[in-house]
């Protein structure tokens, strides 16, 4: 499977597969909570994002992303707080994601289902 934006088609991420073995998930701050070349379907309570539908990956996943254009939107400490609001966008400028990478938590991206699609 991969991602695409919805507004482009443009691929956003790698081959990714969906993970099985919750086991693998690292919930430890400042590590990557899913293994390369997987995925999640947030169901609204296993993860942290707590929003039914949302897709999350690593980030190293990613492809064919920018950082939001928007400042504002790009705050943390040592990394991305992703509190703001999406900060990734596709290399069309359209949002589609929200990079958390800050010290404080756990690393992933979490897609907006509205966004992007698995195909
Ligand atoms: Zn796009």
């Amino acid at each position: 499977m991969k991602l695409i934006c919805k507004s482009c088609n443009l691929e956003v991420s790698k081959q990714v597969s969906e993970l099985l073995d919750l086991n693998l998930l690292d919930r430890n701050v400042g590590h990557n909570y899913i293994p390369e070349g997987f995925y999640v379907i947030d169901d609204g309570i296993t993860y942290p994002v707590g929003l039914k539908g949302y897709i999350l990956i690593n980030i190293k996943d990613l492809t064919n992303t920018n950082y939001h254009s928007d400042q504002s939107r790009l705050n943390g400490c040592c990394g991305y707080d992703g509190c703001d609001g999406l900060n990734r966008i596709c290399l069309n400028n359209h949002e589609i994601g929200t990079e958390r990478s800050d010290c404080w938590m756990p690393h992933y991206v979490a897609f907006n289902p509205e966004l992007v699609q698995l195909i």
